[in-house]
């Protein structure tokens, strides 16, 4: 029994969380892709993390999230994205499991697309409502800035007549989300403990940044050798390790740990984003059709063929040794194999 481990799992268990998906998710050898690359590889499976079939890392910070959600008697609850974001099509799951109202504030960056694809087919088929925000040719942060101020009147309307509004942010990035993934690395620690399996480096896609702040607050937390990778996806950001850590320390302080996250206990790799968030890369093409064809695994090309172009890069080049162990975490976002054109590139 590991001291670390068993003293975060006691933390972790005063928070008020929920069920809502199918945890531990599985961690296996890639045994054909490991042989070519040089170097041990591992997947954790999150795109198996539920809720639906299509599922994701955001399952993790809903646990925590629709948890907070209840306490606070909320019968409907805010959130906000990208048309195609993951986050908000799980979170309606997530609502619809516990009966209250999803309301997905969404901007539109694909513009002029004729018919609703992936994401957009299946929050219909939940029954969220889905107000859509045209980007206008602008920036993604200015039209989020409208998706707000335009959720907040609809808040005080429904607050007007009774209703209790609970409003998660987008990627479900703030600390309580961020519990989500202190306690998937400690999942991930347990099990690969379990299996003898002495991980070096976890590399992952990186959005919100709530998946990375929760990964190197439960390395600080267990006091782990390990190495933590965000690959960026396209998202430009000015101060992104500053707001990594200052999200990784609030979710410490809510845990009551002393402990604080700095920059330098993880590293961001923000070069492999290509020229925007949805916007494809050759390398993240390649990277979905050597998985696929080597181990029958598909990537998303908005998230994780970013992020697994990015450890094949690394691993090629050699900062990654050859004989290394890594584990690449499946974060889901599957059904963006199926949006688009724009976003799938030249995949088809
Ligand atoms: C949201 C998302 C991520 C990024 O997670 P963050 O916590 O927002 O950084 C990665 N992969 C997929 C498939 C996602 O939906």
């Amino acid at each position: 029994m590991n001291d670390k481990n068993q003293e975060l799992r006691e933390m972790l268990n005063l928070m008020p969380k929920m069920e809502l998906g199918f945890l531990p998710t599985p961690i296996h050898h890639l045994k054909r892709l490991s042989e070519i690359m040089g170097v041990k590889i591992y997947m954790k499976r999150d795109d198996y993390a539920g809720i639906g079939q299509f599922g994701g890392n955001k399952v993790r910070k809903l646990n925590y999230l629709m948890a907070d959600a209840v306490k606070n008697h909320a019968d409907t609850v805010i959130t906000y994205g990208a048309s195609q974001s993951n986050h908000a099509m799980q979170t309606a799951q997530a609502c619809n499991r516990m009966g209250i109202k999803p309301i997905l504030y969404l901007v539109d960056l694909l513009e002029g697309e004729e018919e609703p694809k992936a994401n957009m087919i299946l929050n219909k088929i939940l029954g969220a409502e889905i107000i859509l925000e045209p980007a206008l040719g602008d920036t993604f942060s200015e039209g989020l800035k409208r998706c707000r101020a335009k959720a907040k009147v609809k808040m005080n309307k429904l607050k007007e007549k009774g209703h209790h509004c609970y409003e998660i942010p987008m990627g479900g990035a703030n600390a309580i989300g961020t519990m989500g993934f202190i306690e998937g690395f400690l999942e991930m620690k347990e099990q690969t403990e379990e299996l003898e399996i002495h991980v070096e480096h976890i590399y992952h896609p990186s959005g919100s940044g709530g998946t990375l702040a929760g990964l190197a607050a439960g390395k600080k937390l267990t006091d782990s050798p390990v190495f933590i990778h965000g690959v960026g996806v396209g998202i430009s950001h000015d101060r992104y390790d500053e707001e990594v850590s200052d999200l990784a320390n609030e979710a410490l302080k809510n845990l009551g740990s002393t402990l604080r996250v700095t920059p330098g206990d993880f590293q961001f790799h923000g070069e492999y984003g290509g020229e925007g968030y949805e916007m494809p890369t050759l390398e993240a093409e390649d990277a979905m059709r050597l998985l696929a064809q080597v181990e029958g695994i598909f990537l998303d090309p908005v998230y994780t063929a970013k992020a697994f172009s990015g450890m094949i890069d690394q691993i090629r080049s050699g900062v990654i040794k050859s004989g290394s162990t890594v584990l690449f975490w499946h974060t889901g976002g599957l059904q963006a194999l199926f949006a688009e054109k724009e976003i799938l590139g030249h995949l088809i």
